[in-house]
């Protein structure tokens, strides 16, 4: 894949670049390397500055730098401009929180003193995708710079300029060089890196099979991985949910970020009660949506990333059709330059083909009839993946046996699943595993190191 910003909107080159040559790839492992040295002591009021410094600047560039998503992958501006504050409020949230998320914990023992000590690792690559260009970085970098790790950003070959910009804003913001580094690589330079001794540990937001990949490598050389993979999220809504509410925060589960968000909603379970009025209105709602520039404040959705998601988004549709779908609206590419998709809706989907359990990373959302609580959530967790899943219903006893229920990284009951820096994010099964964002988030790359010192007084048979 070349390292390009391809105009989604318009399949304009915007900027080529090259591939890292093998000297250049060196110079900057060898830069991480020496950075961690002297980094690691920083006290935690500098690194708390140098951060409260980037989500300023973060905040101050958000139209130019919401622009430059816009252009590279194609999300729609008002979105562009919100990730780079949320961008912001992560930079924000670890400036004021590291400092007592990575405290030491004194822990009762019947040593004189024992507690946990906190320490970084060293440099950590990570492994990015172009869906959220910024904020997929910031949540791994923010933490992983706070704690005083050094970061390498391998990030998808699509937003280049994206890769830059992050880089420059550490470096604006008073991050000393090397600290954070942009290396423009194809994925086939992700092995070597990770079999460099000086790369300590490795995150990873993307597919399934990148995150296999990057595991097997990682695992055979004893490293650290955290993998934030792929999803099928169901979105279940049961008959005492809030109708109205619940069918146009569904299509705004499914489409956002032109449906290319691995938490947004891709199944939709309804009650049988409320199932054909839901469908109507789930149709009428995907259909009145605004597609067309992404530039433009009113648009709703604009174009997939990538020509590629086009084909594979086309490739899934015909073959849920092959398997007895039916398409209620859309189902194609648009015939207009540019990577549109039409807005979709599948019905009929047989639960048994595995399709139907396949992520769906554009917007194309499919419904399901479920009798009762049981079968919804029989549906819901028949998918390899368990990132995020969202039930609608206000009945306690519901909510309770969906929260216990659902296999997945996250409930949310009566709201649209998403990303918050108070709280972890992740997922079980194929989606992955660790935690990023809160404390959890940022003591994935840090040696959690016990302390013990013992008393003088300690009793013969204590020590025995
Ligand atoms: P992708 O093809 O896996 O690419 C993600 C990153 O991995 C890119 O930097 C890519 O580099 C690199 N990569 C690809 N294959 C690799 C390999 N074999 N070894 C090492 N690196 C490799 O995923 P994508 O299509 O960009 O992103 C969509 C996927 O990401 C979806 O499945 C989505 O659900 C998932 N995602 C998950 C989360 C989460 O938090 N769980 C968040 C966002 C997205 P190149 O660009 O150079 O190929």
């Amino acid at each position: 894949m070349p390292i390009a910003s391809i105009n989604p909107t318009t399949g304009e080159t915007l900027k080529s670049f090259p591939a890292l040559t093998a000297a250049q790839l060196e110079e900057k492992l060898h830069l991480a390397a020496e950075t961690f040295r002297t980094y690691c002591h920083t006290p935690m009021a500098d690194r708390t500055r140098m951060m409260q410094r980037a989500s300023e600047i973060l905040e101050g560039d958000k139209q130019a730098l919401g622009k430059m998503m816009t252009a590279e992958m194609g999300k729609p501006i008002k979105a562009a401009v919100a990730e780079a504050e949320k961008c912001a409020w992560v930079c924000r949230y670890y400036a004021e929180n590291a400092r007592s998320h990575l405290a030491d914990q004194v822990v009762e023992t019947n040593a004189q003193t024992s507690y946990v000590h906190f320490q970084p690792l060293g440099p950590v690559l990570a492994v990015m995708p172009w869906n959220f260009p910024f904020w997929q970085v910031f949540r791994f970098a923010a933490p992983a710079l706070m704690a005083g790790n050094v970061g390498l950003l391998k990030h998808a070959s699509n937003v280049p300029q994206c890769a830059l910009a992050i880089e420059d804003i550490f470096a604006r913001a008073g991050f000393p060089k090397g600290s954070f580094q942009t290396l423009l690589v194809g994925s086939d330079a992700v092995e070597g890196i990770l079999n460099d001794r000086r790369v300590v540990a490795a995150t990873l937001t993307g597919s399934e099979p990148a995150g296999r990949s990057v595991a097997a490598v990682a695992g055979k050389q004893i490293k650290k991985t955290v993998l934030e993979l792929g999803g099928s999220d169901p979105f279940i809504v049961m008959p005492s949910a809030n109708f109205e509410e619940a069918v146009t925060t569904a299509v705004k589960a499914r489409t956002i970020n032109n449906g290319q968000s691995c938490i947004a909603a891709k199944r939709f379970i309804v009650a049988t009660e409320i199932y054909d009025q839901f469908e109507q209105r789930f149709v009428e709602e995907m259909r009145a949506l605004k597609m067309g520039d992404p530039m433009e404040e009113s648009t709703d959705i604009g174009p997939l990333a990538t020509p590629q998601i086009v084909s594979d988004l086309d490739a899934q549709v015909k073959k849920a059709v092959a398997s007895g779908a039916r398409v209620l609206t859309g189902g194609k590419k648009i015939d207009r330059p540019g990577n549109f998709f039409e807005p979709t809706v599948l019905v009929d989907v047989d639960i048994d083909a595995p399709v139907s359990c396949e992520e769906f990373f554009g917007p194309v959302a499919m419904l399901f009839r479920a009798s009762d609580i049981n079968e919804a959530i029989r549906i819901a967790n028949a998918t390899q993946f368990g990132l995020g899943s969202a039930a609608w219903t206000n009945d306690a006893k519901e909510q309770a046996q969906f929260i216990e229920e659902l296999e997945a990284g996250s409930v949310f009951i009566n709201g649209m699943v998403a990303s918050d820096p108070r709280l972890p994010f992740g997922g079980v099964k194929n989606s992955g595993y660790g935690r990023e964002l809160a404390e959890f988030g940022i003591r994935e790359f840090v040696n959690i190191k016990t302390v013990w010192i013992a008393g003088k007084t300690e009793s013969k048979s204590e020590t025995e």
